[in-house]
């Protein structure tokens, strides 16, 4: 039973955005609640493949990506799908997509989520400095592998982008790479490392947030299902849930892929559609992979941990749904088994299906929409939600808070839409 259903701050969505907020608004004092209708981290924040991908500068709305991903989806060979029906919401976010493939966005984009990604990493550092947080991080490194040349060549053109950022991958061939990760096929062209980032394992890195809430007096109240925000175009006035009214001071949406689906009535508009993808979790194969990897080809993952390893993969735009299509499940196996020695290990120990919040120009939407007094947006982080978390969090407390955040939070603005 909730006494008190008044607090500083309601933070709407108990994933790895809502508890990265809290954390750094209970830091300051601030009197937080968070509301999830499943359990804490239940959603993408636990179903995703934890890398910390700080060089993943390039956003999936790069010039060519459109017909290049046609072009794959006609001979079967793309990680996408976009189930065909009347859906004008999908239809608009299409177009938007198509049309920031362009190379001034490009360059915008690749900008803004550097600002993101390296405040994040640096952000990091200090959680895990702190000794408050463990999150399973193994510090490997991240590796592009690429079965083809022309695949290898692709990922040079990328990785010049980064080296403005001193972010530029390494690449290895023949014995070179064979010695720095032996659990690759030997039939690879070769694979470009990214020596920096890392990967954690996101179900620790959210019961690492929980306990570190819990201990700063931060209320989390699960199986609570938001039915409507009250309020209009200016103010948030509280919200109704399955289990009753909550009201506070100010209000933090962070229902990742819901998000737009809730805040419809705020008259405010959050392009974000749900982006499902796959992971399948099983006990380490005998030959396994030290560095996580990306399989540049096919957009498939593979994340070793020291108890346990995850194949992750594909973009299916079919709405809202959770259902596993087993086709898809093939297609993670067999890019996996085009690239790795052992690609499985046995038993399976967890298969699932999770939606990522995709925003159309693939940047965060993080602040406060116009004209609003008390709502802070914090959504969009599409694919890469575990690797902005720390930074996103920090920013939303300093917007909440009304401080001068550390970083520009003009590309991430709500209102650029
Ligand atoms: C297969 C896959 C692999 C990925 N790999 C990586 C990776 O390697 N690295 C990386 O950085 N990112 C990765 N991601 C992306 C990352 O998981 C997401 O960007 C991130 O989890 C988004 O976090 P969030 O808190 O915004 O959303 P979520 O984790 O979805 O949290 C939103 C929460 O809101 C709750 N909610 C929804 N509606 C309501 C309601 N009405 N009332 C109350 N609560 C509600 C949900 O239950 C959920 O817990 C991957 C994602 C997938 C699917």
């Amino acid at each position: 039973m909730v006494k008190d259903r008044h607090s500083d701050v309601l933070i709407l969505g108990g994933g790895v955005i809502g508890l990265a907020s809290a954390y750094y608004l209970a830091r300051e004092g601030v009197q937080v609640r968070v509301i999830e209708r499943d359990k804490i981290g239940a959603g993408a924040s636990s179903g995703n493949c934890g890398f910390v991908f700080t060089s993943d500068l390039p956003p999936l709305c790069a010039p060519g990506a459109v017909s290049h991903e046609l072009a794959r989806m006609l001979v079967g060979q793309s990680p996408l799908f976009i189930k065909p029906e009347l859906d004008l919401e999908k239809a608009r976010w299409l177009l938007g997509f198509a049309l920031k493939c362009s190379r001034s966005h490009l360059e915008h984009a690749v900008a803004a989520r550097e600002t993101i990604l390296r405040y994040s990493a640096e952000l990091y550092a200090n959680w895990f400095d702190s000794g408050e947080f463990d999150g399973g991080r193994e510090r490997n490194g991240v590796m592009m592998a690429c079965r083809t040349r022309d695949g290898m060549e692709r990922y040079g053109r990328t990785n010049t982008l980064l080296k403005p950022y001193g972010l530029e991958a390494i690449p290895f061939r023949g014995a070179a790479l064979a010695k720095l990760e032996p659990a690759l096929r030997e039939d690879l062209y070769g694979a470009w490392y990214h020596p920096d980032d890392f990967h954690l394992r996101p179900e620790r890195l959210v019961a690492d947030l929980r306990v570190v809430l819990e201990r700063l007096g931060v209320s989390m109240e699960e199986d609570c299902c938001v039915e409507t925000l009250l309020g209009g175009k200016r103010a948030v006035r509280g919200v109704v849930t399955t289990r009753g009214e909550f009201t506070a001071d100010g209000y933090v949406v962070a229902l990742g892929a819901w998000s737009r689906q809730l805040a419809r009535r705020l008259e405010t508009r959050i392009p974000v559609q749900p982006g499902k993808g796959y992971t399948l979790t099983m006990q380490r194969p005998a030959v396994c992979l030290q560095i996580p990897c990306y399989m540049f080809e096919t957009n498939v993952v593979a994340t070793p941990w020291k108890d346990a390893y995850r194949l992750g993969g594909t973009m299916e735009f079919s709405g809202y749904g959770l259902s596993i299509n087993r086709r898809r499940i093939a297609r993670i196996k067999k890019s996996a088994a085009r690239y790795l020695k052992e690609p499985f290990g046995y038993p399976l120990l967890e298969e699932r299906s999770d939606l990522r919040p995709m925003s159309y120009d693939d940047l965060p939407i993080i602040g406060r929409p116009r004209n609003h007094t008390n709502l802070v947006l914090a959504t969009g982080h599409g694919m890469l939600g575990i690797s902005m978390a720390p930074g996103t969090g920090k920013l939303v407390a300093d917007l909440v808070r009304d401080v001068k955040p550390e970083i520009d939070p003009v590309p991430f603005s709500p209102d650029r839409f």
